[in-house]
């Protein structure tokens, strides 16, 4: 196992008189977020309460908290300390929590040896990595914590991917001219709105809760058939094809160009028949596969609505504009970004639970940051690290854009 050395030990001081160490608190610092339409902080007054209950220090940049309905003075009261501007909340800071990842900016104004923990979309944002590495700024990455049973508590893609799922039900629904559920009125019956989720994910499974619990009828598909039996415990209907690409780690392997095409035809027919559509199919480091052509879009329903939430990463639908709404043969193809941003009070304590876990391995049992990283969800996570950086795809990037 690759051992990472903290080469900072400051933390531990002994003072002239005293019979043993004493451990100076740990300063953790959250900024507000400054990406355009992000509601989310990295931490809410209920994990402050326990930080500072262990000792720690917690500085909250004023108004972090605000988009996500945590105002300063709940985490005043939780014990955290309010900081005016970025430099008094990162003075003497050893670490920072963030949701989105450092602007290269923000990494400007962090000193050498700080800890950064959130999001980092590494491939995607180079000149940030490059400017960690330079400036010897520690990261971890959430989206690179294993998924492993011991690291469900720290799993922010799962958790924040659950208010994806349950966020592009409720906009199908608020977009659909149809109810969902079945009614029986005075003024006649009303039958049920049929709703397709492609790929049952996390925020896939999340997505057929919550349009079950509208009343409509769902179905759903998936490559891998381990997932059939989680949708059809939720009350839907799985569509079988005899495909099963199950690959490592219980993600989808990228299909084979025949495999493409009986899915898009079985895909096509499934497609004709819904009111709504949501789908999440994403490959982990690859750009989605496309399951819904510009051709089968023509054959839907008039009204009928997409939701794909895998437009950040290049679309389900061959259709999808990233962060637009457009129409197409009377079809609303909706291409939302960042879904959890949305539901930001509870996407931010989920959130927030997740970092708690995370320090819990960074941070010992004396309340000193650890040594060494040597723990398996540390040494997967640290994306840089001692002016390295450890992630080989990130690495690859920076070598050949030569950054
Ligand atoms: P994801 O966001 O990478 O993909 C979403 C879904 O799209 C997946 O279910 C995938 O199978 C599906 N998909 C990919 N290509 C497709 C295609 N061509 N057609 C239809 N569907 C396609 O996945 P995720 O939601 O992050 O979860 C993936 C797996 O990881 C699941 O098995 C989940 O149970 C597992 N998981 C495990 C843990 C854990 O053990 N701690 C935590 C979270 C998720």
């Amino acid at each position: 196992m690759e051992v990472i050395n903290v080469n900072r030990v400051e933390q531990t001081v002994i003072p002239a008189g005293s019979k043993g160490p004493t451990t100076m608190p740990v300063v953790i610092a959250v900024p507000k977020e400054l990406a355009p339409g992000e509601q989310r902080v990295a931490t809410v007054p209920e994990v402050v309460q326990k930080l500072t209950k262990s000792g720690h220090e917690v500085r909250i940049e004023h108004d972090a908290g605000t988009g996500a309905y945590y105002p300063d003075e709940l985490f005043t009261a939780a014990g955290a300390k309010i900081a005016s501007s970025p430099t008094d909340l990162l003075n003497g800071a050893r670490i920072v929590l963030r949701v989105q990842p450092p602007t290269v900016a923000e990494v400007d104004q962090l000193a050498e040896g700080t800890i950064v923990i959130g999001f980092m979309n590494a491939t995607r944002n180079l000149e940030a990595v490059a400017k960690m590495r330079d400036r010897k700024v520690t990261a971890f990455a959430l989206e690179l914590v294993p998924r492993i049973t011991r690291a469900q508590g720290m799993d922010a893609i799962s958790s924040q991917a659950t208010a994806g799922g349950y966020m592009a039900a409720i906009l199908g629904a608020g977009n659909c001219p149809k109810f969902l559920p079945m009614l029986t009125t005075a003024a006649g019956t009303i039958r049920p709105a049929t709703v397709l989720i492609l790929g049952a994910g996390v925020a896939g499974l999340m997505a057929i809760a919550t349009a079950k619990r509208l009343g409509a009828i769902v179905e759903a598909y998936d490559v891998r058939r381990a997932a059939g039996e989680q949708v059809r415990s939720l009350g839907a209907k799985f569509l079988e094809l005899e495909i099963n690409a199950e690959g490592k780690g219980g993600y989808a392997r990228e299909l084979t160009p025949e495999e493409k095409v009986k899915e898009q035809q079985m895909v096509s027919a499934a497609v004709a028949q819904a009111d709504i559509i949501i789908t999440t199919a994403a490959i982990p480091g690859r750009k989605a596969p496309v399951l819904i052509t510009k051709e089968t879009v023509a054959t839907m329903r008039p009204g009928a609505v997409i939701i794909d939430i895998a437009a950040e990463s290049g679309g389900n639908c061959e259709l999808t504009q990233a962060g637009k709404t457009i129409r197409e043969h009377g079809v609303l193809i909706i291409g939302p970004q960042n879904l959890p941003a949305r539901v930001p009070f509870h996407t931010s304590q989920m959130y927030a639970k997740n970092l708690q876990s995370f320090l819990a391995l960074l941070i010992d049992k004396d309340g000193a940051i650890v040594r060494q990283f040597t723990d398996e969800i540390l040494t997967a996570s640290l994306l840089v690290h001692a002016g390295t950086v450890h992630h080989k795809q990130t690495s690859d990037l920076l070598n050949g854009r030569k950054l």
